[in-house]
């Protein structure tokens, strides 16, 4: 049986997020969300992230701005300006265990994603670093995606996919998704394709030399 891990990322968003949450729940369907830090400085944003938690989800830190890649963000501090100052808003709230989701290029895996001093922070932190193996691209295309979706499921055993929990992303057509992704016989869980997670706890279980910028 298929396995099919659901992400969602760039939230949480106030007309959004309670939606997912209402439809992963609905389907008894527990998944990861990725947040901004940018979207916790509200009260709002921090109870949308304490329900997601008390529901049973997974939350990861996904940076502060989404702005510039970290591979390619030329500011000395941008590992203190995107993933402690997101930490310093996410762990009061889920202090452990800490996952990280770098960003950027609609989803290609790349250099761009990583710089070599954040890969040294998430591994003094103890960090999961999380990738993906699915961008059905819910941004583009928020009534079709699902048939991307879909044919990605078919195509390996364990999915692990990005979606957004965004305005005019997944949420029109996740219902009917996740009918059809059930329908065809796929199982949820929130673990991870082990393929996906470079980093595990702090510590470096695959090659990151793709993932990583060369320099600082
Ligand atoms: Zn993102």
């Amino acid at each position: 049986m298929s396995l099919l891990t659901l992400s969602f990322d760039n939230g949480p968003d106030p007309d959004v997020t309670p939606r997912v949450l209402d439809l992963l729940a609905s389907h008894a369907i527990t998944a990861q969300f990725f947040v901004l830090g940018k979207h916790l400085v509200t009260e709002e944003g921090r109870r949308l992230v304490a329900r997601a938690r008390d529901e049973g989800h997974v939350i990861g830190n996904h940076s502060f701005t989404h702005a510039v890649p970290l591979g390619e963000d030329p500011r000395p501090d941008a590992v203190e300006a995107e993933i402690v100052a997101t930490d310093a808003l996410l762990a009061p709230l889920v202090p452990a265990p800490k996952w990280f989701r770098p960003f950027g290029g609609g989803g290609k895996l790349g250099p761009h994603l990583l710089s070599q001093r954040a890969v040294g922070h998430l591994r003094a932190h103890g960090y999961s670093c999380v990738l993906w193996n699915s961008v059905p691209g819910d941004w583009l295309d928020p009534k079709g995606w699902p048939e991307k979706a879909l044919a990605d499921c078919a195509a390996r055993a364990h999915t692990l996919m990005v979606l957004h929990d965004i305005p005019n992303a997944c949420l029109e057509a996740l219902d009917g998704f996740l009918h059809r992704a059930k329908d065809l016989g796929l199982r949820f869980t929130t673990e991870c394709p082990s393929d996906c997670v470079p980093i595990v706890e702090g510590r470096i279980v695959r090659d990151l030399s793709g993932l990583v910028a060369a320099g600082g």
